[in-house]
């Protein structure tokens, strides 16, 4: 294929929300990937938010960040899981960014003596955005899902842009995927087809025909109820494809496969669909995942445990470590805001691993710190990520360097021992959005230490999304009382990880390792958190045992 000519995939979705086309947008990207198709898939978000970065998580769940250090959907990091490959600013796109981009330019005078409209103004923007990731030669085939569904008020500039694409682009070169539910109703005995009609034909209203139907639905659609949807939607037979709930989320692009629905696409692109894909590595991880021949239970302790969705990347992380080991990781929710030194043995009893979640502010903070003591005196595996490093800093200042008082300034401005505190960097900062540290920075790893151990080299690149930092008033001290920092930004000399000495697995880590753990690529932190938390369980299985005898 020549460069500069991606075929163009726009996912949209219809009837209700939350059906999955981040899902099914990741699957149809492996299953092209497979095929040997240079894939990357993007999302248009049509919030007025510039980025999801200043949502509480429970309005969209977590948080992702990108390399380059965008603050995204946390579908962006479906994507990354699903093609092991980077994604970047340009992958996220939501009507904030692309208002900001366009009054800016107002205000610039590049529109001088125009008036300046949706259409063309803001669809240009649109248009130019989704053909920049083309632009860069990458790309076979760039995916496009555009959130929201259709017919609501705010996703239709996105969706006459796409309309507008489509012309310009001209026949084979694109493709529109229409994401439905046909609900069943239990009282007749019937799937019904008749909301996946209504929504192909409010997607008609703005001039876009659905070239395939993705069908979520809790039953097996029978031929005639596939016919029905081809004939009143106007695809053909074999482009109505079912998508019934999965054992694993992993199990989508098999699912789909099987109705052949790479093919139906590459055919809808004119592409060459001859390669037969190769999926070992991807079956052997399902296999291991739905099948595995241990089970261990960690607890997540956090303060957003309501919404699961508010650690997705953690969870998934700890799937594909879990695979690795041939282990099924339970997590056991624990709101730190319930957490007091009464009840912690109780709520954490019987858990082989603790993980120690990232979040803001001072809610539910001395449940963590009092997890994490736990967690240090009992010897349990305990893995702290951003906040949760600073939690355990906080935890080690308080009880074992006596520093009653100790805290992060984030919660304590008057603290007489700050060991967490403000960036130097953050001190005159005033924006909220897009002002953290964030995206990829380096940290160089301490020879002979944990660390350097798991990630098998001196150097590493991780994600970083926060204002606070330990502070280095406090690095000898720690050091000598055995919690080391054993990572450290070889720039700035930040703290980026400290490991507890004769523990059998204590470590916190100032950024995101989570972001980075794919089914291709496991993240190394993960699984030797894993097997930590599974020696554990071993451990306590023997002893159990000897108390017995
Ligand atoms: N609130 C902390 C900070 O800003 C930690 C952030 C996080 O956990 N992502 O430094």
């Amino acid at each position: 294929m020549e460069k500069n000519t991606p075929k163009f995939i726009f996912v949209t979705g219809g009837v209700t929300s939350s059906l999955g086309k981040g899902i099914v947008a990741s699957s149809l990207g492996m299953l092209l990937q497979a095929r040997g198709y240079r894939v990357t898939i993007q999302k248009l978000d049509p919030y007025i938010n510039v980025d999801p970065g200043t949502l509480n998580p429970y309005e969209h769940g977590e948080c992702y960040v990108t390399e380059d250090g965008a603050e995204t959907d946390l579908d962006l990091g479906h994507y990354e899981r699903f093609l092991n490959r980077a994604t970047s600013q340009a992958n996220s796109v939501t009507t904030g960014r692309v208002y900001q981009t366009v009054i800016e330019k107002e205000r610039r005078g590049d529109y001088l003596g125009k008036t300046v409209q949706v259409v063309p103004h803001i669809t240009n923007e649109i248009k130019r955005r989704i053909k920049l990731l083309g632009n860069t030669g990458d790309y076979d085939i760039i995916i496009t899902e555009i959130g929201g569904t259709v017919g609501d008020i705010e996703s239709l500039p996105y969706i006459e842009t796409v309309r507008q694409l489509i012309w310009e682009l001209g026949e084979k070169n694109s493709i529109v995927i229409h994401l439905t539910l046909v609900p069943y109703l239990s009282a007749s005995g019937e799937l019904k087809t008749k909301p996946t009609q209504h929504s192909v034909r409010t997607l008609m209203e703005s001039g876009i025909r659905a070239d395939v139907l993705v069908t979520r639905t809790e039953h097996h659609l029978p031929k005639d109820v596939k016919a029905k949807l081809a004939q009143f939607c106007n695809v053909k037979k074999e482009n109505v494809i079912e998508c019934m709930d999965a054992e694993s989320i992993y199990g989508v692009p098999f699912l789909l496969h099987e109705q052949q629905f790479d093919e139906v696409v590459l055919k809808g692109l004119d592409l060459p669909y001859n390669q037969q894909p190769d999926f070992t590595l991807w079956k052997t991880f399902l296999e291991r995942s739905l099948h595995p021949k241990n089970e261990i239970e960690i607890a997540l302790v956090g303060k957003y445990v309501t919404l699961h969705d508010s650690y997705k990347s953690i969870t998934e992380a700890f799937t594909h470590a879990g695979a690795t080991l041939d282990t099924k990781v339970k997590v056991r929710w624990v709101y730190s805001g319930d957490l007091t030194e009464s009840n912690v043995a109780d709520e954490l009893k019987g858990v082989h691993g603790i993980l120690i979640a990232p979040g803001f502010g001072d809610r539910g903070i001395n449940g963590k710190i009092i997890a994490a003591n736990y967690a240090r005196r009992n010897r349990i595996p305990t893995l702290g990520i951003c906040l949760g490093m600073q939690i355990m800093a906080i935890e080690f200042a308080r009880n074992v360097l006596g520093y009653e008082k100790a805290d992060s300034t984030e919660m304590d401005t008057q603290t007489p021992h700050p060991v967490i505190s403000l960036m130097d960097a953050q001190k005159n900062v005033t924006e909220k959005g897009g002002t953290m540290r964030l995206g990829s920075w380096v940290c160089e790893l301490i020879e002979g230490s944990k660390a350097a151990s798991i990630y098998k080299s001196q150097l590493i690149k991780e994600r970083h999304r926060h204002r606070y930092e330990f502070n280095n008033d406090f690095k000898e001290e720690f050091e000598q009382n055995n919690f080391i920092p054993t990572g450290i930004n070889p720039e700035t000399e930040l703290v980026e990880i400290l490991e507890l000495d004769q523990h059998p697995f204590y470590m916190g880590v100032q950024f995101h390792p989570e972001y980075k753990s794919t089914v291709d690529s496991p993240h190394p932190l993960f699984i030797q958190f894993i097997e930590a938390t599974l020696n554990h369980s071993l451990n306590e299985k023997i002893n159990a045992k000897g108390e017995k005898l």
